[in-house]
């Protein structure tokens, strides 16, 4: 993915390249600058860019990721106490991406607008 959208004083362009999760679970132990070479080689062949990298760095991505969201599960949008004053939301309710956390916030501040009218 291309970063330059979200950093406009970037003057050279930024990219960011994430293996699958295949990849990283066969090779979670690689040496990092292996893996940059690697990297660099699968960018350069893809685009048939050769320039000059001026900064290269990589990092193992050791979160968790939902597979089966909570409301696949259980049917449910959130996790309330007895007295339903205290809720639990996030990304989980849903799935694993940033969309799934704002949709289940909205879903759970929605019920929440009801409950105090
Ligand atoms: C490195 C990285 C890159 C990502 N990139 C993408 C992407 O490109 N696209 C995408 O869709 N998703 C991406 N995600 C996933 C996305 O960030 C999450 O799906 C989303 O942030 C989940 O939102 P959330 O509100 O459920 O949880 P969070 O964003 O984790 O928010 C939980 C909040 O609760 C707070 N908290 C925790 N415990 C307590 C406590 N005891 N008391 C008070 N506060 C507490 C935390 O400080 C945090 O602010 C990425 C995630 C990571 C880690």
């Amino acid at each position: 993915m291309n970063q330059n959208i979200k950093f406009n004083e970037l003057s050279h362009d930024c990219w960011v390249l994430n293996m699958s999760s295949e990849y990283t679970k066969n090779n979670i132990d690689i040496d990092k600058t292996e893996l940059e070479k690697y990297a660099q080689s699968i960018f350069e062949e893809t685009f048939d860019i050769k320039n000059e990298i001026s900064f290269i760095k990589s990092h193992r991505w050791l979160y968790a990721q939902t597979k089966l969201s909570y409301n696949t599960i259980s049917k449910k949008n959130w996790i309330n106490s007895k007295d339903n004053k205290i809720f639990l939301s996030g990304d989980w309710v849903l799935g694993k991406s940033l969309s799934d956390a704002w949709d289940a916030g909205e879903k759970l501040s929605h019920y929440i607008k009801i409950l105090s009218v």
